[in-house]
């Protein structure tokens, strides 16, 4: 079992297997993109293969693919397999922006993939393709479909809360009431360039304290708009009620609906005492907080070193690992490099 200088079990890695995507939503990536990195800087898919072997045999047990979009990487759903039989590695997450999940759902879940995380930042069409400057709300419906006709489980959807953005959050809270799908509001973080301008307007330039609610007024607006639409009084749902989740999400339900609620406080509520988990960038980079730009770099090690290169490192994040993120603002990588 791994654990931290400040005994936090390490059991998560979050992996991010490109930095490239099909999407450029506000929140996350400048209108043109960013450079994407030179392909043999990019961990091969044997490279990290590898390096959650040995991790896994230093106490990490669950996984989670991301990116970038990690569906646009060709191969996935054979990685996926592979990751999946690795002694040691009991489950694997994948978090995606959907648009490609109809094509995919089914060959990934059978290739062992269970819980799935769709990011979702409104039901409307045009404000979705405003948002993502480019992407299809249908595709994510279908996306989202097909990972329950796959008999996916946990269908999680991730809504970055932006005040600017005017999102229609009890759209999300009705979903819940007809199937168990499993939305979760995230604060907006201070991720990559903060700039002063909200992340809605046109000279868009990143994070402003402006455009960050707190989890505090997302519940009290469902409960509130839930109750006077006839929902019913939104109430928590207890620890083992909850939709498995390796994470600090806390959960709530409107009665007899089979669907949850969720909000996730990075800012608001730090939750840096229970973080269970070390991040992999594309390009081989270990983080060991998703806030600080310390990074060791495994992919030398991955390419010329031993297997007891590789673990010294994973040893000298858990050790660099800091308390807490200290309500930094900004980081030189782009959420998109780092996998969220
Ligand atoms: N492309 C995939 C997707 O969108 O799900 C995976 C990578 S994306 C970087 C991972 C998650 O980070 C998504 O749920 C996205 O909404 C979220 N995200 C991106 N920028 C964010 C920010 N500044 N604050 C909070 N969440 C953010
Ligand atoms: Fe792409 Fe995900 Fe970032 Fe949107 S949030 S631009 S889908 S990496």
């Amino acid at each position: 079992m791994a654990t931290d200088t400040f005994g936090r079990r390490i059991d998560y890695l979050r992996i991010s297997v490109t930095d490239r995507c099909n999407l450029r939503c506000v929140y996350c990536m400048p209108p043109d993109g960013i450079e994407w990195k030179a392909h043999e800087d990019i961990l091969s898919f044997e490279e990290i293969e590898r390096f959650a072997r040995i991790a896994a045999g230093e106490g990490i047990s669950k996984i989670r693919l991301t990116g970038g979009e990690p569906l646009v990487r060709q191969g996935i759903v054979d990685h996926v397999r592979r990751l999946r039989e690795t002694t040691g590695i009991e489950a694997i997450a994948l978090t995606t922006n959907g648009t490609l999940l109809s094509q995919y759902a089914a060959d990934l879940a059978a290739a062992g993939l269970k819980r799935i995380n769709i990011s979702l930042d409104t039901l409307d069409p045009d404000i979705y393709t405003s948002i993502t400057r480019r992407g299809r709300l249908d595709d994510v419906l279908e996306g989202m479909e097909a990972a329950f006709d796959a008999g996916m489980d946990p269908v999680k959807l991730n809504v970055v809360v932006v005040r600017s953005l005017d999102q229609d959050l009890l759209g999300f809270a009705r979903m819940t009431l007809d199937r168990p799908v499993h939305v979760r509001f995230i604060e907006y973080m201070p991720v990559g360039e903060v700039g002063e301008h909200s992340c809605a307007s046109a000279e868009a330039d990143g994070w402003s304290e402006d455009d960050h609610v707190p989890t505090d007024e997302i519940l009290e607006r469902i409960a509130t708009e839930g109750a006077a639409a006839g929902l019913g009084e939104l109430t928590p749902v207890s620890r083992d009620d909850a939709p498995g989740g390796w994470g600090p999400a806390r959960y709530y339900r409107f009665p007899g609906a089979p669907g949850t609620l969720g909000v996730i406080a990075p800012l608001s509520h730090h939750f840096c005492g229970e973080c269970n988990r070390l991040r992999l960038t594309a390009d081989g980079g270990l983080r060991t907080c998703l806030f600080s730009d310390d990074e060791i770099d495994v992919r030398t090690a991955l390419r010329t070193g031993t297997d007891e290169d590789v673990l010294e490192l994973i040893r000298q994040a858990l050790r660099a690992k800091p308390e807490g993120h200290n309500q930094q603002h900004g980081t030189v990588r782009h959420m998109s490099q780092i996998g969220g």
